[in-house]
Formats: structure tokens, sequence, C-alpha cells
């Protein structure tokens, strides 16, 4: 008899520093000898980057998880 099991996926982020244009917002590029200043196409000038990182957790753990930070909100 098979046994299942509900995983969910638990998502994690922190804001870090643009790794394309290392935080600047912007690219500058050398053309012909002239300085040219991009918006950088990865953060979009926002100057920073979400890391994002994935755990899979069983169901009743996140429920857990959640229900703490219910609990810690209303106390708030
Ligand atoms: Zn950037």
């Amino acid at each position: 008899m098979p046994e299942t099991v509900f995983k969910v996926i638990k998502e994690t982020w922190a804001w870090i520093a643009c790794q394309n244009c290392k935080g600047a917002g912007v690219k500058t590029s050398t053309f012909r000898g002239q300085k040219f200043t991009n918006t950088c196409s990865r953060c979009g000038g926002t100057r920073r980057e979400k890391k994002v990182h994935r755990t899979e957790v069983p169901l009743v753990e996140a429920l857990k998880e959640l229900g703490t930070a219910r609990a810690y909100g209303e106390s708030d």
C-alpha cells in the first residue's frame, strides 16, 4: 500500500546587490571611444535583485510555521 506525503515549496528570498551592474543600476559601455551609460537590463535600474532560495517542506511543517507566523502577527 503506497503512502502519500504532501509537500510544499517554501520560498525565501533576500534582496542583494544586482550582480550584473554590481549595484550601480547602470552599465557603462564604450563605443568608438565614447562612453555610454545604459540602465541595467537585469535590475532595470533598481540596483538590486531577488535571490530566491527554495526548500521543499512537508505540508504539516509548513502549516506549523504559518500558524506560528500568524500568532506572531496577531500579538503585534
Ligand atoms: Zn543591475
